[in-house]
């Protein structure tokens, strides 16, 4: 795919965001590609690391917020440990996804992002990961409702899945760090 260059991209606040809310200097890489190579998702996306960050560079806000590419990455950070340079990639990478969420631009991954969403809510709500929830809460609001139904089941009979979830102690404690996190991150 090609993308266009155009003068308004080119003199978007879009890179002075992303260096603000990452805390990294965009400058500092020179594309020498090193992050990409060892990427295990390389094979699976269309933009890999280096081109996200030149993208940024280029100030090529909506390409880079609505590509799936940056919902694909798995914070393993081989690509951090590659660079010479010390760029931490993953932080930019959860920047332009927390910025994809907050644009006026569509996720291009909504089902990654409504499977974040659900994981974080049952992790909110219970401490801990409830299958269940994470099922239901998943299924309709992605509004694949029959997704893994086949399968549930068979967990129900091995004892994996269990539908009196079971919540930790001192869940408030979690509480105020999910709410300490909303007001670093300004919502
Ligand atoms: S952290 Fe993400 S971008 Fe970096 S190597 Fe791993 S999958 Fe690729
Ligand atoms: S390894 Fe570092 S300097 Fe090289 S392209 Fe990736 S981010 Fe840029």
């Amino acid at each position: 795919m090609r993308w266009e260059l155009a003068d308004k991209a080119l003199h978007s606040d879009f890179r002075r965001r992303v260096e603000e809310l990452s805390g990294q200097n965009l400058g500092e890489c020179y594309q020498c590609g090193k992050c990409t190579g060892g990427c295990p998702v390389l094979a699976d996306i269309e933009l890999s690391p280096n081109r996200v960050i030149r993208m940024i560079q280029l100030g090529l806000e909506e390409d880079v917020l609505t590509n799936e590419s940056i919902w694909c990455c798995t914070a393993c950070g081989t690509c951090n440990g590659r660079c010479p340079m010390g760029v931490d990639i993953v932080r930019i990478l959860d920047t332009v996804r927390l910025l994809s969420q907050r644009s006026k631009y569509r996720p291009g991954a909504l089902e990654v992002l409504t499977f974040y969403q659900a994981f974080l809510n049952c992790i909110r709500h219970f401490g801990r990961l409830n299958e269940i929830g994470l099922m239901g809460s998943y299924n309709i609001n992605s509004g694949r409702l029959l997704t893994n139904m086949v399968k549930a089941p068979w967990f129900f009979m091995k004892g994996k899945i269990s539908l009196s979830p079971h919540k930790i102690r001192r869940i408030e404690r979690l509480e105020r760090v999910f709410a300490r996190i909303e007001e670093i991150e300004g919502k």
